[in-house]
This record gives structure tokens, sequence and C-alpha cells, in this order.
């Protein structure tokens, strides 16, 4: 058995020396006067994060849960929801609305492109019934984003609500829930916020509220339950159910950490570990994944496996010879892809030269054709 020693894949990811700290504060009482004010607290340093307007919602497990609850407490019985899909996550998605929706109506395109914003206004013209429309802004297991803003100018000036997947992209580059038009926008703090995988964070507009409080269906008394947590945040209000104290205090580290550092600080650091993966990948000769660059994302770098390789002998090989963890593709893709992810206390272009390296020396020992040399090089002239 081998020991980690470097998690570098496609999250969750390791965590923030002071978020690690964090879970060993007192955990308090949830009726406790102190928690109840923390919990404000903390709400409302999410609240300025997101850059949103209304008070940001937390529920009590990883992001997951967030995105079934958003189909579940936004869908009513009679919509036509149009679900965009460019990756697995977008596909499972449109599973989840289908429990909810009168109809789902999809756009899928190959999942290694994005979604093209006219072709979603194409939609909507053919479709002026739809009522919402989702989207995956960063599909995590093939490395892409999609053009969530223009998609959400989209979706407003045709009245559709819209539902963005943002767990592996917010807090890893400038998106946020009001320049995508989202009306719920769902993150979770394993990804760029260098968290453990535990809250799903929300923000929800007042569209989105007046649709869901008026939504029959909507559940409370529920885990899926959104409305259930809308006042939570208020020190006078307490909880419907008990809060997750361990991870409140991580998540209040992890912002902490994000605003002492300065937003635009973490989404360059970032970008320039992405550039430096991608220019050291190709430098190897190795191939991006994702069809142009242009929509790479910056959180996660997905590459071709060489010919004849399998990326999960790959990955296994790397954790064991060197002890360092990436990904894999996922689903079908598995075989095919490798993941480099660079998100939080990763996202420094020093992991980007490690992580090649091992790659390159593994691959290169499984019989591919790579320059390792000249792949370190040029990811150290890229940071
Ligand atoms: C990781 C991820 C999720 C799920 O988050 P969990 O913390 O695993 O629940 C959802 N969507 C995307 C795009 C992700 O990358």
């Amino acid at each position: 058995m081998s020991e980690t020693l470097f998690t570098l894949g496609a999250g969750p990811v390791d965590l923030y020396p002071e978020v690690r700290a964090a879970f060993t504060r007192p955990v308090l009482s949830d009726g406790d006067p102190g928690f109840l004010s923390f919990y404000e607290r903390v709400n409302d340093k999410l609240t300025r994060a997101l850059e949103c307007s209304t008070p940001a919602v937390i529920l009590q497990s990883e992001a997951i849960l967030g995105l079934e609850a958003a189909a579940a407490s936004l869908i009513a019985r009679g919509d036509v929801v149009l679900n965009l899909a460019s990756g697995i996550y977008g596909k499972g998605f449109g599973y989840w609305a289908a429990r909810y929706a009168k109809e789902v109506v999809e756009i899928e395109v190959p999942y290694d492109t994005a979604i093209d914003p006219a072709a979603v206004e194409a939609m909507l013209k053919k479709h002026p019934e739809i009522a919402v429309v989702s989207v995956v802004h960063h599909e995590t297991p093939t490395g892409t984003l999609n053009p969530v803003r223009e998609i959400g100018a989209v979706a407003r000036r045709h009245g559709a609500l819209l539902i963005v997947d943002a767990v592996s992209s917010f807090a890893g580059m400038d998106i946020h829930p009001e320049d995508s038009n989202a009306d719920i926008f769902v993150a979770g703090t394993a990804k760029c916020l260098g968290g453990a995988p535990g809250l799903t964070l929300l923000a929800v507009s007042d569209r989105a509220w007046a649709k869901i409080e008026a939504n029959k269906d909507a559940p409370f008394a529920s885990i899926l339950s959104i409305k259930d947590w809308r006042h939570a945040h208020r020190a006078d209000r307490g909880f419907p159910f008990t809060p997750l104290m361990a991870d409140m205090n991580a998540l209040d580290a992890a912002l902490d950490r994000y605003a002492a550092e300065g937003p635009e600080n973490v989404w360059r650091r970032h970008a320039s570990t992405a550039a430096a993966c991608r220019r050291g990948a190709a430098a190897m000769g190795l191939d991006l994944w994702p069809r142009s660059e242009a929509i790479a994302s910056p959180t996660v770098t997905a590459l071709k496996a060489p010919d004849g390789i399998d990326a999960e002998a790959v990955v296994a090989e790397v954790l064991r010879r060197h002890g360092v963890m990436l990904s894999a593709g996922s689903g079908e893709l598995a075989k095919k892809i490798l993941r480099i992810g660079h998100m939080g206390p990763t996202a420094h272009p020093i992991h980007a030269v490690l992580a090649l390296a091992a790659l390159g020396a593994t691959l290169g020992a499984m019989g591919a054709k790579v320059d390792i040399g000249a792949g370190v090089e040029a990811a150290l002239a890229a940071a």
C-alpha cells in the first residue's frame, strides 16, 4: 500500500490548514445563542462571497443535495424544463428534472464541447412554454466550461428561471449567481473553497423564492427542502433540523481564507496553474480533452489518455509509484481521460509541475512517448 502524499485530483480536495484546524473547534448546541449568531455571521460571509443580494442558504449535506433540492423545489408539475447536457453532471440533472416536470427537453452536445447560447435561444423560441433551464457551469468529469453568462442572459430574456451547477467553478474563477442570471446557483465546500464535502451553498433569487413558495409540491420538513432553511441564517429563528456544526466551523474558516487572500488573487492562481498544466501537457506530448482551449476549465485540466493506454490504470500507477492522487474520467469516459485538479490549496503552478512530472514518468514507463523534461520546463515557464 502506498501513502498518498499529494491529492491533485478533481475533488474533493485537500484542505487548507486553517480549514483543517477549524474542525477541532468546539461543537456548540444548535440552541446556543453563540451558535445562532455564529451561523448568521457565516451566512453573511457566504452571501458576500457569492456577491448576491438575497441571503445565501446553506443545506446540510454535500453539494449534490443542493442540485436535487433545486430540481424538487423549483420545478412544478406542469413545467417544461430545458436541460443542457455537455457532460455527466448535466445529463444527470435531466433525470432529476424528469421526476418533477411535465416534460424535459434537452440539448445534448459531445462531452468535449460546450453548449451554444444560440441553440438555447432557438430552443426557447421554439418552446416558449419552457419555465426552467438548467446548466452545469464546469463539467468536472471532462474539464469543460459552458458560457453560463450568455446562457443566463438568454434565459432571462425569455422569462425562464435558471439553475446553475457551479460546484466546481465557484471560488476558482469569476462566477457568481447574479452575473450569470442564476435563479438557483449551487456551490459546495469541497472544490475551490478548499473545504471538506459536507455543505451545499446556495443563492436563490427573489423570482425563485416566489416560485418555490407557490409550488405546492416543493418539499418541506424534508432533507430535500430549500424553503425549510430560508430563514435559518437569522439568529432569532433557529433551525428546522440540526445543522452540521463541525462543517459550519470549517466553512467559516474557508470563507475567511477566501476573503483574506482576495477572490481575484485566488482566481488568478487557479488560472495560472491551469495555464501551466496545459502548456506543460502540450510540451510533453499530451492532448487536451476539451476540443478548444477556450472552453478548458481553470480548475481541472482534462487530458486525453494516449492511444492504447487505460487512464484508470495510469492513475492507480501514479499513486503507487509517486504517492500522487490524480483522477481518471468518469462513466463511459473513465478509461479515456486523465485529470489534474488544481482547486483551492493545490491551485499553485508548482502542483501542476509535480502532477505532470509524476504523470509523465508513469506514462513513459507504460510505453507512451512523452517528453517529461520539455513538459516540466514548459509548465515552469508558463507559471
Ligand atoms: C463535485 C461536483 C458535484 C457534487 O459535489 P459533491 O460535493 O460531490 O456532492 C456536482 N456538480 C459538479 C459539477 C461537481 O464537480
